[in-house]
């Protein structure tokens, strides 16, 4: 699945660009700095020029978020909120509680995340 959507776009495939994708199947974006961190083999460099090449591609987009690091999460998702953890600035997607806004609007909050939580 994750090969077919490197393939979809024409993109070589590659160890660490499959790597980097299986993460964005989580529900959850991902900033360079903590795919890097989870990533160990792979250094940051490559972690930031595939996260490019991904974001051109439409395979992944930037979301809004008012940590300093670009968070990013697999492109074409319905909308959603986004629920980021203080303590290990994990940022989770939620459903949006603002169901009756039918303007555009991003939605941020902070909440302990379930590992930090325990
Ligand atoms: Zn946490
Ligand atoms: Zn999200
Ligand atoms: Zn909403």
């Amino acid at each position: 699945m994750i090969q077919e959507k490197i393939r979809e776009r024409g993109l070589k495939q590659t160890s660490a660009r499959e790597k980097i994708l299986e993460l964005f199947l989580e529900k959850r974006a991902w900033t360079a700095g903590q795919i890097n961190q989870r990533l160990c083999g792979v250094n940051r460099a490559t972690v930031f020029r595939n996260l490019r090449t991904f974001e051109k591609n439409e395979v992944i987009q930037a979301i809004h978020s008012h940590e300093s690091e670009t968070a990013y999460e697999l492109a074409g998702r319905t909308h959603h909120a986004h629920c980021v953890c203080p303590k290990c600035k994990t940022i989770c997607c939620v459903p949006c509680p603002l169901k009756n806004i039918k303007k555009n609007h991003n939605l941020e909050f902070f909440n302990l995340c379930e590992l930090c939580n325990k």
